[in-house]
């Protein structure tokens, strides 16, 4: 029987209604709504079309979002200059600075940044402050995907504890967070890596597998136990016509969108693990929507603190 295809959008537009009240309610307390500053440094066009989906998101569940755009030629401490800015000003509850920034800027200029946001503020939580709130289990903001990834299985009745999880990928925003979420939720978590051994038999072991890797269609059959719930957190755009058909050949309307526009998106898992898993979120339309939900409950949440303040 092929897998329960999980609905990000759905679920998403779930979180999004359950925010309303809340919104509400900070509107009436701050005499405002809550405020999300989002900065965008540079023109990569991926960037572009992720902060204009967050700001109309945003917009559309009634808050506020100041956009500070920067030209790619801006350097970090004009970066950071708007960021201190943000963090003083009363009427933002939250910051989010998009990645990546400028490579001009310097290879950990998106650290320093990171680590200038006001942690009351850093609803991205890819602060130093937040990580170590995360890692020690105490309130704080927790990353937007891995956080979303909990709220989606919590919704989809999924069970957590006691599942072997195992997460491909251990990036700070993605893979670490998400396996001290999984962790904290009593799942037995694995964390693999460019260089785990036999990967295909560990990501086997899991009742519960989350690829973060940035490889189209990297997790197979060969990666999933019969069953297994997939969490495809990858976001790839394929433009390679031979690739496009590996991963699209059992998915003809897809395929014709590749031939129709010369790219597409795909996730970090074949579709064909469809045939083995028993739940597995799309690409697009699963994690993604999550990602964005979640910021916008972040922020509500930032505001929230602030009006009881
Ligand atoms: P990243 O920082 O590049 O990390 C990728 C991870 O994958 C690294 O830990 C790397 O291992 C591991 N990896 C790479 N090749 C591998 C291989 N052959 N075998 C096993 N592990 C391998 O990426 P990221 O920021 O976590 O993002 C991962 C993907 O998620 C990307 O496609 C990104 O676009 C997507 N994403 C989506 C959302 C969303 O909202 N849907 C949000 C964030 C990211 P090493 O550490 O050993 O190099």
């Amino acid at each position: 029987m092929p897998a329960r295809i999980i609905d990000g959008r759905a679920i998403s537009q779930q979180i999004r209604d359950d925010l309303a009240p809340r919104i509400a309610s900070v509107r009436e307390r701050l005499d405002r709504p809550p405020g999300l500053a989002i900065v965008l440094v540079g023109d990569d066009p991926a960037s572009h079309v992720y902060v204009r989906n967050k700001l109309k998101t945003a917009e559309d569940s009634g808050m506020v979002v100041t956009l500070e755009t920067l030209p790619g030629s801006a350097t970090l401490e004009e970066t950071l200059a708007v960021v201190e800015r943000c963090n003083a000003s009363g009427d933002v509850d939250g910051i989010l600075v998009q990645s990546p920034l400028p490579t001009a800027m310097g290879s950990n200029a998106a650290q320093q940044v990171f680590d200038a946001i006001d942690p009351g503020k850093d609803v991205d939580g890819f602060s130093p402050i937040s990580a170590g709130h995360l890692m020690q289990r105490r309130p704080g903001f927790a990353p937007c995907t891995p956080a979303g990834i909990i709220e989606m299985l919590d919704r989809s009745g999924i069970a957590i504890e006691g599942a072997r999880a195992v997460v491909i990928g251990r990036s700070d925003i993605v893979g670490k967070p998400m396996a001290m979420l999984l962790l904290h939720r009593n799942a037995t978590v694995t964390v693999c890596h460019s260089r785990t051994r036999d990967l295909p038999r560990v990501a086997r072991e899991a009742d519960l597998l989350v690829a973060a890797i940035g490889r189209a269609g990297f997790v197979t059959q060969a990666h999933v136990k019969s069953g297994a719930v997939v969490i495809d957190v990858g976001m790839n755009r394929v433009t390679d016509a031979a690739e496009a058909r590996r991963i699209l050949a059992s998915q003809p309307k897809r395929h014709a969108l590749f031939e129709r526009r010369g790219s597409v998106l795909v996730g970090d898992v074949h579709p064909d693990v469809a045939e083995t898993a028993g739940a597995m979120t799309p690409v697009p339309g699963g994690v993604g929507p999550l990602t964005i939900a979640m910021l916008m409950a972040n922020t509500v949440r930032a505001a929230d603190l602030r009006a009881a303040a």
